[in-house]
């Protein structure tokens, strides 16, 4: 463990809720305590929204939304440019409040911040190419004029573990596309959200385009929100055990949902792959955000003629990562969420250990929430890593024998988010495109997410799209006329 240094003070927020033209304080009067994962100690102490603040502020989103729908596309897309320029010059408050209330290393949080920029810039630009078209019907009686339009005021709930990108996903096409949005970020980490709220606001956002609900009451609040009817669309990312449950609640009202859920993504290495290059991609795709990614390299599928050499080189590297705060210079492993985050990882270790995996490197407990980034070989079928996210610094590797085995044993799993495949072979590299079902795969790449491509996933990893030119379609509703011809 890198050495504890004084933690630094969090950047000054608003603590209310952003609820129309207003931060208030909760209708009861209730507050929570936010922590740092790191320390344990309370960062700060926020509003707990009720289900009454839920149907204020979407009562709100409610009246913005004639104001906001009639707003050009280039204004839209101005203001978008001046919440991505602002979080651009503001990187480094944003950065550490991201590592204070999650936990991850600073350079990490930094890469988040313009992560999340890009998507004000990509749907700047998109706010001014939603285009329709226009068509002769086939017999020649009528014309066909197609145009989109917002869907209306949207529900969007966000997950803990990229406190600024995931909500910046979804607030970023909901404007570009002229909706107001009432955004409901993790209990674990929603001081980051407030952060952004202020800036959307302060951009010049109308009053009620953007209201942010900090709690920890979710299946209240998300409950009175879907249940006032007022809310057209559900843009979720989360776990899919909460998303099933959303898309049940939101049936009755036949609402719009956009599903980012929970991944178990393979990372197959052929025999064939640049081993190097491999390994580097490896330690990225397990390793950012300490393993809590949704995109993180679940299961590592090995041919079995590279599998010594993969592991040792990859067990070589992930032994010299330094574990420590984000804060501290040199640290390249924060502790994870939460004690229940820890005790998962460490339970998936000991149930594959007593199943005769054997540990390659790591595999200590260690104080607090951190925990060892640990390579495991040998894995046999039936081991709980295998089936569930592991959601941690906790890499296990098995081998195959055949193409035909490798992709019959990456698709083995429910879920269909995004798989990662290495190889020099180019054919190859294009048949496992077509064969492994994911919404995305990485060919010789750790890394899939981008402002400018399709986010999402297949299965029960989710419906919808996040980013690229699918993104901003999640908000819009597809009008036709028909005209005598
Ligand atoms: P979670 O499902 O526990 O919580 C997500 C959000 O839902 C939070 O805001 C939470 O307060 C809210 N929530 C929880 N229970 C609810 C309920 N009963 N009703 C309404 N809302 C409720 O997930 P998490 O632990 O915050 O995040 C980790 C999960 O998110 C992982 O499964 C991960 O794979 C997934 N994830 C997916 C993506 C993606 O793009 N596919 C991105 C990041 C995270």
């Amino acid at each position: 463990m890198t050495t504890m240094v004084e933690t630094p003070v969090a950047p000054s927020l608003p603590a209310g809720l952003l609820i129309g033209d207003a931060w208030r304080p909760s209708g009861d009067g209730s507050t929570f305590a936010v922590d740092n994962p790191a320390t344990g100690d309370v960062l700060a102490e926020i509003a707990d929204a009720t289900a009454d603040d839920a149907l204020a502020a979407i009562r709100a989103a409610a009246d913005a939304q004639p104001a906001l729908a009639a707003t050009t596309p280039a204004w839209r897309a101005r203001l978008l440019r001046r919440v991505e320029s602002e979080l651009r010059s503001r990187v480094e408050e944003f950065a550490l409040l991201i590592t204070l209330e999650m936990g991850k290393p600073l350079a990490e949080a930094r890469g988040e911040v313009a992560y999340a920029a890009d998507f004000f810039g990509w749907f700047a630009d998109e706010a001014l190419r939603v285009s329709g078209d226009y068509r002769t019907a086939p017999n020649g009686a009528s014309r066909i004029l197609v145009k989109h339009r917002g869907v209306g005021p949207c529900l969007l709930v966000t997950p803990w573990n990229f406190p600024l990108a995931m909500g910046a996903r979804k607030i970023a096409p909901a404007l570009a596309a002229g909706c107001p949005s009432v955004l409901k970020p993790a209990e674990q980490t929603p001081l980051t959200s407030l952060l952004l709220a202020q800036v959307i606001e302060d951009a010049g956002a109308p009053a009620g385009a953007v209201n942010v609900l900090t709690t920890t009451r979710p299946a209240e609040i998300v409950t009175a929100v879907i249940e006032s009817g007022l809310a057209r669309k559900l843009s979720f990312t989360g776990s899919t055990s909460v998303g099933k449950l959303l898309l049940a609640q939101c049936a009755p009202y036949v609402m719009r949902t956009s599903m980012e859920l929970g991944g178990n993504a393979p990372f197959v290495v052929f025999a064939d792959a640049d081993l190097d290059a491999a390994v580097d991609g490896a330690l990225l795709a397990k390793m950012r955000n300490m393993g809590e990614a949704c995109t993180a390299a679940n299961r590592f599928l090995v041919a079995e003629e590279v599998a010594e050499e993969f592991t040792a080189a990859f067990a070589a590297r992930m032994a010299a990562l330094r574990v420590g705060p984000g804060w501290v210079d040199g640290s390249d492993v924060g502790p994870l969420i939460d004690d229940d985050g820890a005790q998962k990882v460490h339970r998936l270790l000991e149930d594959a250990v007593s199943r005769g995996a054997r540990v390659e490197t790591g595999g200590e407990r260690l104080a607090g929430r951190f925990v060892q980034p640990t390579v495991v070989s040998g894995i046999a079928d039936g081991s709980a890593l295998l089936t569930e996210e592991i959601f941690g610094p906790l890499a296990p590797i098995a081998t195959f024998a055949s193409e035909a085995e490798a992709v019959a044993r990456a698709n083995d799993t429910a879920y269909g988010l995004v798989s990662y495949v290495y190889t020099r072979d180019l054919d190859r590299g294009l048949r496992m495109i077509d064969e492994l079902a994911s919404g995305m795969v990485g060919v010789n790449l750790g890394v899939v997410s981008n402002a400018a491509a399709p986010f999402g996933g297949t299965k029960e990893s989710g419906l919808g799209r996040e980013g690229g030119f699918e993104g901003i379609h999640e908000y819009l509703d597809t009008t036709y006329a028909a005209l005598r011809a």
